[in-house]
C-alpha cells in the first residue's frame, strides 16, 4: 500500500488543480442573478457554487423531482411505497469536483458506502474480478494482467504492443488528433487480444459510457481508461449511497442551496432564450420567464438541441452553439433499468453489484437489498431480494418490460437460482438521453463558453480540458461554469481538481 502510494507520488498520479479558484470577494461585491437550466448533478452543482458565493440563483428543473439521471421518486407497490432510482450508480473516489460538492451536505461523506469488489460476469468464461487492485497505476494495471485469468504471458507476447501504448498515453490534444475518427471497435481489434481478454477486460469498461464500441470514438476509450485506471491514483474502487438518491442528496443539497438564498422550481420547463438587452429572459411555460445576465443551460443533449432551436436569436448571437446541435443534440443509444423485487433471494456470496460481457442485453447487475436501507427493509420484512438490472446501450425500438424480460432471462444464464424466484413487482424504463461520443465528435463538441454573452452549458456531454467522465464531468462542467459567472462578476471562483492530467508515456509536450 505505502509503495503502492509512493509510486503514485513519484509518477504524479494524484489529485491535480486545474483552477485553483480564489481571486476575488468572497461574495459578489453587488447583486446579481442567474437561472440555471437543469436540475441534476451540473445544474446544482453550478448553482451551489454560485448561490454560495452571494449570486441569486433560481434552478429550473421540468421534472416533478431534482436530480435528473441520478434522480430518485416515490413508487406505490401493491405492499406499499418505495423509492426508485432511475439507476445504480458507482461514486468513483477520483470524482474530486462532485465529491466537492456532496461535502456541502456531508463533510466526511458518510452517507457513501465502499461497494467491496468488482467482479465481471460472462456465461463462457470465470469470473474476472476487478476489486482489490492496488490502487496506483501503473501497479493497479501490472497486477490486474498477473493475476486475470482472461490474459496469459503468450497473450501479451502474441498482441499487438505497438497498437497498446496509444491506451498508456493520453494526450489531450493528440490523442483526439490520432484517434477521434478511428472507433474503439477498431482500437480493441488492433490490439490482437484474445477474445476472452477483449470481453473481460475492455469490452466491459467501454459499454459503461452508453455507447456502442462500433460507434465510439477510440480517442475517448483512451480518455476514459485514463481516467478511470491509469491516471488516478485512488483504484478502481467505488463507493455508494446507504439511502435512496432524494434522501442521501438532492433533499438535502435544495436545502443548502435554499440556505444560501438559492431557489429550485421543480416541474417547470425552459421553453425558449430571449436576449433582454442587459441578458436573457428564459422562457417558461404559459409566457411567465425569469431574467438574468447570465443563464447555465445543465440539460441533457437532445433538450439542449431542443431549446437553442426554439431560440431564434441564438441564430445571431450564438451561430457556432447552434450548429454543434445538429450532431451533439442526437443522444447515444438507448440504455434500460429494471427493478425487479423478487420473492426469494439470490446465492448469499453474490456480489453487489457485478458487470456483465457478452450478454446481448444485460450490462450490470445490482443487489439492491444489500445497499440501501428502504430496500433492504423490504427484504427483511418478505423474504425477497430488490435486483436492478442495466443494458447501457441496447437495442431501439423494444419496450422496457420486454428489455426488463430479456436482462432477467440473461441473468439466469450467470445465476440459476434466480429462474427460481418469481416477480412479485417490476419497474422497467428505457430512454436515450446519455451524450454520444462517436467519431470524429470531439472537435465539435461545445465547451463550457458558448459565443452567446452571458450563456453557459454544463453537463455530462460538454467538453473539459482535462479528462473527466459522467458525474463528474457533469459536475466539474457545473463548477466551471459558475467560474465563468463568478469571474465576470469579480468574485471568488471555486477551484476545480483532475486526475492526472496525462498518461504515464504521454511526454510532456
Ligand atoms: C442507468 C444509469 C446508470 C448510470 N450509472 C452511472 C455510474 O455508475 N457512474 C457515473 O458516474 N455515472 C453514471 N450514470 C451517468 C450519470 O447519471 C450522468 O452522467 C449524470 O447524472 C448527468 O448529469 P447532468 O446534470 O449532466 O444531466 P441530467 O442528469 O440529464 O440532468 C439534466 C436535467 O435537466 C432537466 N431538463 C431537461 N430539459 C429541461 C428544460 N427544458 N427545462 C428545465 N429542465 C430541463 C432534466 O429533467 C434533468 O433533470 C448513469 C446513468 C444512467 C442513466
Amino acid at each position: 500500500m505505502v509503495l503502492s502510494r509512493l509510486t503514485g507520488r513519484l509518477l504524479g498520479v494524484r489529485r491535480h488543480v486545474v483552477d485553483p479558484g480564489g481571486d476575488g470577494a468572497s461574495r459578489v461585491p453587488h447583486p446579481v442573478a442567474a437561472v440555471v437550466v437543469g436540475g441534476g448533478i451540473a445544474g446544482m452543482s453550478a448553482a451551489v457554487v454560485l448561490a454560495e458565493r452571494g449570486v441569486r440563483v433560481t434552478v429550473l428543473e421540468s421534472s416533478a423531482t431534482l436530480g435528473g439521471r441520478l434522480a430518485a421518486w416515490p413508487e406505490q407497490l401493491a405492499d406499499g411505497v418505495q423509492q426508485v432510482e432511475h439507476g445504480f450508480h458507482a461514486f468513483f473516489r477520483q470524482y474530486y469536483n462532485w465529491r466537492s460538492i456532496l461535502r456541502r451536505i456531508d463533510p466526511d461523506l458518510g452517507f457513501l458506502r465502499p461497494v467491496p469488489g468488482y467482479p465481471i460476469l460472462a456465461d463462457r468464461w470465470p469470473t474476472e474480478e476487478f476489486g482489490d487492485l492496488p490502487a496506483v497505476p501503473p501497479l493497479n494495471l501490472l497486477a490486474l494482467l498477473a493475476r486475470s485469468p482472461s490474459i496469459r504471458l503468450p497473450d501479451l507476447r502474441r498482441m499487438d504492443r505497438e497498437a497498446a501504448l496509444p491506451l498508456l498515453g493520453y494526450h489531450p490534444v493528440r490523442t483526439y488528433a490520432e484517434l477521434d475518427d478511428t472507433t474503439a471497435d477498431e482500437l480493441l481489434d488492433s490490439l490482437r487480444l484474445p477474445d476472452r481478454a477483449r470481453a473481460m477486460l475492455f469490452e466491459v469498461f467501454a459499454h459503461s459510457f452508453f455507447n456502442h464500441e462500433s460507434e465510439m470514438s477510440a480517442a475517448e476509450l483512451v480518455a476514459q481508461f485514463h481516467f478511470y485506471l491509469l491516471g488516478n491514483g485512488e483504484g478502481l474502487a467505488f463507493d455508494a449511497p446507504d439511502e435512496d438518491y432524494t434522501t442521501a442528496i438532492w433533499t438535502p443539497l435544495a436545502r443548502h442551496l435554499e440556505r444560501h438564498g438559492g431557489r429550485v422550481l421543480t416541474g417547470v420547463a425552459a421553453t425558449a432564450l430571449h436576449p433582454t438587452g442587459t441578458g436573457w429572459r428564459v422562457r417558461t411555460g404559459g409566457g411567465a420567464g425569469h431574467e438574468a445576465p447570465h443563464v447555465v443551460l445543465a440539460v441533457d443533449p437532445p433538450a439542449l438541441a431542443e431549446l437553442v432551436g426554439a431560440s431564434p436569436a441564438l441564430a445571431t448571437h450564438a451561430p457556432r452553439l447552434v450548429a454543434a446541435m445538429a450532431r451533439f443534440g442526437v443522444p447515444g443509444p438507448p440504455y434500460a433499468v429494471a427493478r425487479y423485487w423478487l420473492d426469494g433471494d439470490v446465492r448469499p456470496d453474490r456480489a453487489i453489484f457485478s458487470g456483465v460481457s457478452r450478454q446481448s442485453t444485460l450490462d450490470s447487475v445490482t443487489l439492491y437489498h444489500r445497499l440501501e436501507r428502504e430496500p433492504r427493509r423490504w427484504a427483511e420484512r418478505t423474504g425477497g431480494s430488490v435486483l436492478e438490472l442495466h443494458a447501457y446501450a441496447c437495442e431501439p425500438d423494444v419496450p422496457a418490460t420486454a428489455l426488463a424480460e430479456r436482462m432477467r432471462g440473461e441473468l439466469t444464464a450467470l445465476w440459476p437460482e434466480v429462474a427460481e424466484l418469481s416477480a412479485r413487482e417490476l419497474r422497467a424504463r428505457v430512454q436515450a438521453r446519455a451524450p454520444a461520443f462517436t467519431p470524429g465528435s470531439h472537435a465539435r463538441r461545445p465547451g463550457v463558453r458558448t459565443d452567446a454573452d452571458g450563456v453557459y452549458l454544463a453537463g455530462d456531454g460538454i467538453a473539459t480540458e482535462f479528462p473527466s467522465a459522467l458525474m463528474e464531468r457533469a459536475a466539474a462542467t457545473g463548477v466551471i461554469a459558475a467560474n465563468h459567472i463568478l469571474r465576470a462578476e469579480r468574485a471568488a471562483a471555486e477551484p476545480v481538481y483532475s486526475v492526472r492530467p496525462r498518461g504515464l508515456l504521454a511526454g510532456r509536450a
